[in-house]
């Protein structure tokens, strides 16, 4: 099987649009497992979530998704990303929101966990440091689990022995060691590792492989729709910098 794994799109049509031209580009792919936050900061959110439903597809809750449609408040925002949230909800139509509503937040497809922040508290928790990570390959029992929300591409592995460990994602990454591994892919619509191409990767369970790639998209086109929609500067300024 082969899956394209995506997160934090954003409501960036562009860099979403970028990444399934590419995607295509490299042979035909069963299904994109998507890590939530579909929406949130970017000016084309339903346009995403339709994009999105057009394939066949899985998708977890993220916590700009919930925040759009209410089900979780927006106390924990930044001010901008209340600001973003606002206008994303304002921009929904009744079939986007039933969509976002109904996401779940935890998925399981053979060995792996499709969660957004992390298998211990999936909409909030960001798993950046290996004592958090450690502490939540407790908390799911797959080999491996599939986050987003830091925006960031790395891995954590955890040996045999106990140790965990994290690194940059590579371009290829082996599944075959006998080791369990928390793996984020990058974000598709906001990358903050200080490069702002888009980030997402092609997971092939019969080669147990990841691939992760990096795409240009055209970064203008999405910060000149943010300008049009009023959102806030310092999110459209982020996305050049790659932040
Ligand atoms: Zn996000």
């Amino acid at each position: 099987m082969r899956c394209a794994i995506l997160a934090d799109i954003h409501g960036n049509l562009a860099a979403f649009q970028a990444v399934l031209e590419d995607l295509h580009r490299r042979g035909a792919v069963d299904e994109l497992w998507c890590l939530g936050d579909v929406v949130g900061y970017g000016p084309h959110p339903g346009e995403c979530i339709r994009l999105l439903r057009q394939h066949a597809h899985l998708c977890v809750a993220g916590n700009h998704d919930w925040a759009a449609v209410g089900n979780i408040d927006t106390s924990y925002f930044n001010p901008e990303a209340a600001a973003a949230c606002q206008w994303t909800a304002e921009h929904l139509t009744p079939d986007d929101i039933d969509y976002l509503r109904d996401l779940p937040l935890t998925l399981r497809q053979g060995d792996f966990t499709l969660v957004h922040g992390s298998p211990r508290e999936p909409i909030w928790e960001y798993i950046l440091s290996t004592w958090s990570a450690q502490e939540n390959f407790a908390c799911f029992d797959t080999r491996f689990c599939l986050i987003g929300h830091s925006h960031a591409p790395l891995f954590f592995e955890l040996d045999q022995g106990g140790l965990c460990q994290s690194r940059q994602l590579p371009g290829d990454l082996s599944l075959k060691e006998e080791k369990r591994l928390i793996i984020n892919c990058g974000s598709v619509g906001q990358p903050r590792d200080g490069d702002p191409r888009a980030s997402y990767a092609i997971l092939d369970t019969e080669e147990s492989i990841i691939y992760h790639y990096r795409i240009d998209y055209d970064i203008s086109l999405t910060q000149q729709g943010m300008r049009e929609a009023g959102l806030p500067p310092r999110l459209i300024d982020r996305l050049s910098l790659g932040w």
